[in-house]
């Protein structure tokens, strides 16, 4: 399953600060964590995708075909499991700094934890304080 299909039918892709900024369609929630978290929260708190129902909307794509949820397959949780990583960058650091981190290819912890005050100060937007901090809360 593409999920760039879903774009302009459950979500939205706008800017937040030169990211791209997954926006849900129903809702005002916002992600920087791509399609599939977007998809994830939309299937979470609009869908339930797993229950074999009508659902209370009908919704078509571009040529008027009816869409129906499908079940989740695995590799709908391999890529939430993915956005799951990646947002706990965010919900570690905060959206500014996470969303620094993760454009500069640190999208796990994991891959944050071995650097340095120097390694950090080279990704664009975090200086010396920011990089303190960001050590400080990996020790924590
Ligand atoms: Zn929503």
């Amino acid at each position: 399953m593409n999920v760039k299909e879903f774009e302009g039918i459950f979500y939205r892709v706008g800017k937040w600060r030169g990211h791209d900024n997954y926006e849900c369609m129903q809702c005002t929630f916002a992600t920087l964590g791509g399609p599939e978290k977007v998809l994830a929260h939309v299937r979470k708190k609009h869908f339930s995708w797993s229950e074999r129902c009508e659902p209370m909307v009908a919704i078509a794509d571009r040529r008027g075909r009816e869409i129906t949820p499908e079940p989740v397959d695995s590799g709908m949780e391999e890529m939430a499991a993915e956005a799951v990583t990646r947002s706990e960058v965010i919900n570690t650091f905060g959206e500014e700094v996470g969303a620094m981190l993760i454009s500069a290819g640190y999208s796990t912890l994991t891959s944050v934890e071995p650097l340095t005050v120097d390694d950090l100060m080279k990704i664009e937007g975090i200086g010396r304080t920011r990089a303190k901090k960001i050590l400080k809360v990996m020790s924590e």
